[in-house]
């Protein structure tokens, strides 16, 4: 997959795509990460690439020309691609559209920064609009490197045991149970018996269990949506956890 990130910061992502999994999928041909400098695509020749709001108000705008002028570069380069602009506007980021976007071969990520992009710009080159949350952050590098983080651990051969990205948080509408390592106990707590029990379906059960028990009391509106095999919910019904996944699901503790 091809990356491309539209920024006046290029610096600003040295460290987070050199480090780790994400160096490693590069280093492995796995994914492309050209970085584009805007301020490059300037016309003027104090390289401005924002400039006063139209009607008055606060900060600066970032001017169309150089954004699409460095849009269409990268684009003669490596393809139409899909554009995302990273925007607290968007549609709001999460597992689902991180694997929506794992099936693209080329995504562009737009950097908005100061008061934002001009409309044109977004009306006539952006696909799609993105948010990492209800918050707002000083630029769209951290959001980008957010989407390429997230999307990059998805496809295949980038993670050492390609089921473990299957069973995490998320990825069946479920918290993810707890986990623990070495040593046994750790001041004064000890890790559930079970898990040294070498019995890995009653592991599993016990997992699926946590998961659960989790996920009702930390994030309910998540397993309103999630489904559940015959033997699961056998499981959950012997604990009297699925009769509160099925109140919440046919909405009678709403
Ligand atoms: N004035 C804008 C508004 O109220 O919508 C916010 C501009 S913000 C300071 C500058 C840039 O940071 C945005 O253009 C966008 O690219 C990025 N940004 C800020 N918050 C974001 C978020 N939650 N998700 C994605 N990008 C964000």
């Amino acid at each position: 997959m091809i990356f491309d990130i539209l920024t006046i910061f290029p610096g600003l992502m040295d460290s987070p795509l050199n480090e780790s999994i994400i160096r490693r999928a590069r280093q492995d041909n796995k994914i492309r990460i050209d970085i584009t400098d805007i301020r490059d695509y300037s016309l003027d020749k104090h390289c401005m690439t924002d400039d006063r709001p139209f009607g008055g108000g606060e900060g600066m705008v970032m001017k169309p020309e150089p954004l699409t002028a460095a849009l269409k570069a990268v684009q003669l380069k490596n393809g139409k691609g899909r554009v995302i602009l990273l925007s607290p506007q968007g549609r709001t980021y999460n597992q689902k559209v991180a694997e929506e976007l794992s099936s693209y071969s080329h995504l562009i990520l737009v950097c908005g920064r100061y008061e934002g992009i001009d409309e044109r710009f977004v009306t006539a080159s952006v696909d799609e609009e993105l948010s990492v949350g209800d918050y707002i952050l000083t630029g769209g590098e951290l959001a980008a490197m957010i989407v390429i983080d997230s999307v990059t651990r998805l496809l295949p051969g980038v993670l050492g045991c390609a089921e473990s990205a299957t069973r995490d948080t998320f990825s069946r509408d479920l918290l993810k149970h707890p986990q623990y390592t070495r040593p046994r106990v750790f001041e004064g707590q000890a890790i559930p018996e079970i898990l040294l029990s070498g019995d890995h379906e009653a592991i599993e059960q016990y997992r699926l269990l946590e998961s659960v028990r989790r996920t009702l009391e930390r994030r309910p509106e998540l397993i309103k949506q999630t489904d559940f095999t015959d033997s699961e919910k056998k499981l959950l019904t012997k604990h009297g956890l699925y009769q509160k996944i099925e109140a919440l699901q046919t909405g009678l503790n709403e």
